[in-house]
């Protein structure tokens, strides 16, 4: 099992790590700030900065098959000599990749608390975010922007907090105010709300503050079929 840093600080960009094994799948961590792929969100990327000064190239994290592995992905031909288990070195995730999943991924909360609609797809990269709605009705592409800016504007505190299934069961109207429905097997739930605009399960990384979203645009609004609407989400343009 690996310690996952990056579920309760988002903005920590490094740790202290030790090996617990490395070989061609990847490397495995007692602790990391590497997000693996998964809800939706890309991987993250980096540096694993070894002891004896030299720096590995991590090109993507993904979850291994065991429950709660994490595979930090090295460059192709990377010599695996110093990633003996035990071994402590430094990981460090790629800033800009990950500042712009956590700015998407926290505009995606948005887009849901703007389209009231099951979300039946997601994927979030360094480029683009798209969210797939089930629905049928036509959705406008300006007034989802500016819906988006508006939430941006009012700066609303993004909060993770966990909570146990029994508290969960206890507190039905919870399930009702939540537009996912949360996991239920693991004992407890990470829920992230943006307070007054969305509460929901989720196990992804965001912005502090919706202000840390900055301007993003709806680029796209597209019928994929009869019942799916995807939107696609771009950073705009800034000098
Ligand atoms: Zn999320």
């Amino acid at each position: 099992m690996t310690e996952e840093l990056f579920r309760d600080d988002a903005a920590l960009l490094q740790c202290r790590a030790r090996v617990l094994a490395a070989d061609a799948q990847g490397v495995r961590l007692d602790r990391t700030v590497f997000y693996p792929q998964g809800g939706g969100q890309a991987g993250d990327a980096g540096v694993l900065q070894l002891d004896d000064g030299r720096v590995l190239q991590v090109v993507d994290t993904r979850k291994g098959d065991a429950p709660g592995e994490i595979l930090h992905l090295l460059a192709e031909g990377t010599d695996l000599a110093g990633l003996a288990p035990g071994c402590e070195l430094t990981a460090c995730i790629d800033e800009t990749r990950r500042r712009a999943h956590m700015r998407f991924h926290t505009a995606t909360h948005l887009l849901c608390a703007l389209v009231p609609h099951a979300v039946n797809g997601c994927s979030i990269t360094e480029r683009y975010a798209r969210l797939d709605f089930h629905m049928h009705e036509p959705l406008d592409r300006e007034q989802l922007t500016q819906g988006i800016a508006r939430l941006v504007a009012e700066a609303h505190p993004v909060r993770h907090h966990w909570i146990g299934e029994d508290e969960l069961d206890a507190n039905p109207q919870l399930v009702r105010s939540m537009s996912v429905q949360p996991p239920r097997g693991q004992g407890r739930i990470r829920v992230l709300e943006i307070g007054g605009v969305d509460l929901q399960p989720c196990g992804g990384t965001h912005v502090a503050n919706t202000a840390d979203i900055g301007a993003v645009v709806v680029t796209k609004v597209e019928k994929k079929s009869a019942m799916t609407r995807r939107v696609i989400l771009g950073f705009a343009e800034t000098s």
